[in-house]
């Protein structure tokens, strides 16, 4: 499983962090499965320009001179930023991380071969793939009945076809670039898509299984891998390709370049953790857009806050419950319904026929997808913060009263704040806890 991974220039904000978590719950299920996956990510640290015409400036280029930093700094520091942010958000590592500048040598052999097939030209800023020879070119695009977007919002300056893409740029004359190599055809760069053919074949093979990304790869990206790939070998890139929905702002998709974009520290400064931003992208099927809203993302904070409670008042795990197990499958066998295996999940929750050691086994296996960490959420005695307190003696004062709209309202409260009541009759009990 190939999936293309981040242009390390910044941090990743949480519409990038979707496509990412998308990808875990495939890889979750495959294993969940009992097959074995490969699991390639790779780092784009040079040759994505601030344009999708090959036009513009090197991202990572551009982000190293604003900072007063080398290119392989900042390349450095946003990739140790994104894995910290998986890690949070409970992704499984991908097998290898290769980096674009690793593999020059490869991209480099790949464009050759490229040129003796005859499918390359070359213009005064570099060396370009000729669409034009390829007569399936852009299959994926139509397949997905998306438009081929590539270079439409560019002059066609030397091009011979809207569509063609750069595979190697030259360094302009008049600058030093801080990352170029030597290649037969002059120093320069590689362009972005050919890092992703020459790795993902160099590391899986070809075909291999499963190729994803984002929905906005489709047109340009993914297009333009498999037009490289397969005019060089005359083989299909992947059996399979799969891709995630945006996470919208508004009207708009969220992106760097709109400047509208979240990152995880934003929420965490919320006070929402990174597992319930997760929690929140299993409720929508990963083919569907998803509007960030905060009252959406505190909705799924008490959600997980609630679900961890529960799981905190089961006894130790026992024997599972069989039936919700087999529902849970299918659901996620058919094409990840994760929202479908989420309500599941909680009508086992609440299904009086099963005691807790029974559901707490099978929530265990459940969570090998979800990935909510419910291995960390021990059976055990809960501390109440004063402010909790104080909502708890209110709410006693008002059933006392017998205001039982205040004691509801004040219930409600208590409950968001990820506290469990229980009137017992030896008084209100707090049957567990958030984590987070
Ligand atoms: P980038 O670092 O820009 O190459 O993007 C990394 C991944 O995030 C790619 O798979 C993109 O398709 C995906 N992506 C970018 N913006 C969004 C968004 N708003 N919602 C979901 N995925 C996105
Ligand atoms: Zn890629």
């Amino acid at each position: 499983m190939y999936a293309c991974g981040p242009t390390v220039y910044n941090y990743a904000h949480i519409g990038n962090l979707r496509a990412y978590i998308f990808e875990d719950l495939l890889k979750r299920t495959l294993l969940y499965n009992n097959y074995k996956v490969n699991h390639i990510m790779n780092i784009t640290d040079v040759g994505h320009l601030t344009d999708d015409g090959d036009e513009g400036e090197d991202k990572v280029a551009k982000s190293a001179e604003l900072m007063g930093k080398t290119a392989k700094e900042i390349a450095k520091f946003y990739t140790a930023a994104f894995q910290k942010d998986l890690k949070n958000l409970n992704i499984l590592p991908p097998n290898k991380f290769p980096k674009a500048t690793d593999n020059i040598k490869e991209q480099i052999a790949l464009i050759k071969k490229l040129e003796t097939k005859g499918f390359t030209y070359k213009t005064s800023d570099g060396v370009y793939f000729d669409t034009s020879k390829l007569k399936d070119y852009g299959k994926l695009a139509q397949l997905a009945k998306q438009e081929l977007k590539a270079g439409a919002r560019v002059e066609m300056g030397q091009k011979k076809n809207i569509t063609d893409f750069a595979l190697w740029k030259f360094s302009p004359k008049d600058k030093k670039r801080q990352m170029e190599w030597k290649s037969p055809w002059g120093l320069g760069f590689p362009g972005w898509h050919i890092e992703c053919s020459a790795m993902s074949v160099k590391y899986l093979g070809q075909p291999f299984d499963i190729h994803c990304g984002g929905i906005d790869h489709i047109s340009v990206h993914h297009t333009n891998e498999i037009a490289q790939s397969e005019a060089a070998s005359g083989k299909p890139l992947a059996n399979f390709w799969l891709h995630g929905e945006f996470v919208l702002m508004g009207e708009d998709k969220m992106a760097k370049s709109a400047g509208n974009f979240i990152t995880l520290n934003t929420l965490k400064e919320h006070r929402i953790s990174p597992l319930a931003y997760r929690y929140l992208l299993l409720q929508t099927h990963y083919r569907k857009q998803l509007s960030f809203s905060w009252d959406a993302l505190q909705a799924a904070q008490n959600g997980l806050n609630h679900l961890y409670n529960i799981v905190k008042s089961w006894d130790k795990a026992g024997v599972g419950c069989a039936e919700y197990e087999q529902k849970f499958l299918d659901a996620i066998n058919n094409d990840l319904d994760l929202p479908g295996a989420m309500a599941i999940m909680w009508d086992l929750i609440k299904n009086p026929m099963y005691p807790g050691s029974s559901k707490r086994r099978t929530l265990l296996k459940f969570d090998k997808v979800l990935g909510l960490g419910l291995s960390k959420i021990k059976r055990g005695k809960i501390s109440v913060p004063a402010e909790i307190q104080t909502l708890i003696a209110e709410r006693d004062g008002a059933r006392f009263s017998k205001n039982w709209h205040k004691s509801d309202e004040l219930r409600k409260k208590i409950e968001a704040a990820g506290y469990t009541v229980e009137d017992t009759p030896e008084g209100t009990k707090i049957t567990s806890i958030s984590s987070s």
